[in-house]
């Protein structure tokens, strides 16, 4: 029996999915959105969430247009305004400032959970919004006239339109046999909370070494999140270190940049992958985020695909809507599909090329890196398009 019917169910409240919630919901399209954790759970005050997230100014732009952006602000987020990066071979480097480009900031670094409870409180207090938590999607089945989708508390719902935004393992991708390519880097990205000796001086640092990039990433509180890449054996092995030998193995892949490090709370780590998806749509159901890209996070841009993937999808569906028309119609879920193609295809690539490139130790190719990067870093004018490309502008 169907307990209720809505306009558009969205499965996976995570940044993505909760965005595109918000903007359809702001706009009185009725909407159910179904996470499988809670997302509004609080935690205790000194703790740091491991998954953050750079955010571009594009995707600062949508909080600010949701006005959820001064409570992200309030809870906990850190301007960027600079960028450094070099490379472990020979003396390759770049610097960007925000601030050549007429910028006061790049974007800002903010943990996942933080952004994730924002929209969920925005979302509590939208009419047109019921949320779900700690509740999975079990199955669906679309037809001409709507989605049913059965769900683990053992309800059933009606939609007009199913949206997966259930990341890079979706079910909804699985159940609707949409095809998913990609490969393992066997590479693991190691996360922690890491108090630095020096100020992080509101900079993005990022050292390439042999095996995979070091990003030091400013957060709130003076301290700094790292996203340190190796082969899964050298990962597994700095999570088996102790406290004082991990930090003093990071401090030396570093170069003391920030001079020694305290370790603050538990560390983690993500098997990194490449996946797309080649279809993101099918009868009333469409993908967005991580359930149909996912990319090397070498330059903090899944999060930010995703959420300029619900900005496009949230636009179709509200013309449709507006105009009185099907807003799961295929016509209308194929523009968005046309809309991110391009767009995800082309960063997964430069991504991966990037990998490839300072990944690569065979004599010549360090000695062409080094090259570029010291033509890039003189360049104020090609340093001025890499910070806006990092703003999202
Ligand atoms: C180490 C690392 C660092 C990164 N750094 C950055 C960065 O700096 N900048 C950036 O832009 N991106 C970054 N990313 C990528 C970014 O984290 C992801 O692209 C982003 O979180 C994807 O958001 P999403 O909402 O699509 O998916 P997710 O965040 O994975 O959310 C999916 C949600 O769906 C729910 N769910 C799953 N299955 C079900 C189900 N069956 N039923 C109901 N709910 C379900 C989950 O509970 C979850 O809340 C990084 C990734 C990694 C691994």
């Amino acid at each position: 029996m169907v307990n209720k019917t809505y306009q558009v169910a969205i499965v996976g409240g995570g940044m993505v999915g909760a965005a595109l919630a918000c903007m359809l919901a702001d706009k009185n399209v009725n909407v159910v959105l179904i996470d499988a954790g809670d997302p509004m759970a609080t935690w205790p005050d000194d703790s740091y969430d491991l998954r953050v997230s750079a955010l571009t100014l594009s995707s600062i732009n949508l909080f600010k247009s949701l006005g959820i952006w001064d409570d992200i602000v309030e809870i906990g987020e850190q301007a960027v305004e600079k960028m450094f990066v070099w490379d472990h071979f020979g003396g390759g480097e770049l610097d960007i400032d925000s601030a050549d480009a007429g910028e006061p900031q790049m974007g800002s670094v903010v943990e996942n959970r933080i952004t994730v409870l924002a929209l969920w409180k925005k979302l509590q207090s939208l009419e047109c919004c019921d949320l779900l938590t700690s509740t999975t999607l079990d199955d669906y089945q679309a037809d001409d006239n709507g989605v049913e989708i059965a769900l683990s508390n053992g309800k059933q719902l009606n939609a007009s339109l199913l949206v997966g935004a259930d990341g890079s393992n979706s079910k909804i991708r699985q159940i609707s046999g949409i095809e998913n390519y990609g490969w393992e880097y066997q590479q693991k990205a190691l996360v922690a909370t890491v108090k630095p000796e020096k100020s992080h001086q509101n900079t993005a640092w990022q050292r390439f070494l042999p095996e995979g990039p070091l990003a030091l990433l400013p957060i709130r509180d003076g301290l700094i999140s790292i996203v340190w890449t190796s082969t899964t054996e050298t990962t597994e092995a700095n999570l088996k270190l102790d406290e004082t030998s991990f930090c003093d193995a990071l401090a030396e892949a570093s170069e003391q940049q920030l001079g020694n490090f305290e370790l603050l709370g538990a560390r983690g780590a993500f098997p990194l992958k490449l996946q797309f998806s080649p279809e993101y749509t099918q009868q009333r159901m469409v993908l967005i985020g991580d359930a149909i890209h996912t990319i090397h996070p070498l330059a903090g841009q899944g999060a930010n695909l995703g959420l300029t993937d619900a900005i496009a999808l949230a636009e179709v569906v509200l013309q449709a809507n507006e105009k009185g028309r099907d807003i799961a119609s295929q016509q209308v879920l194929r523009r968005y599909e046309r809309q991110r193609k391009g767009d995800n295809l082309l960063m997964m690539g430069l991504m991966d090329g990037f990998k490839r490139l300072y990944g690569a130790d065979d004599t010549l190719v360090p000695i062409a890196r080094n090259m570029g990067m010291g033509i890039v870093n003189s360049s104020m004018l090609i340093k001025n398009q890499i910070c806006k490309y990092a703003m999202g502008l």
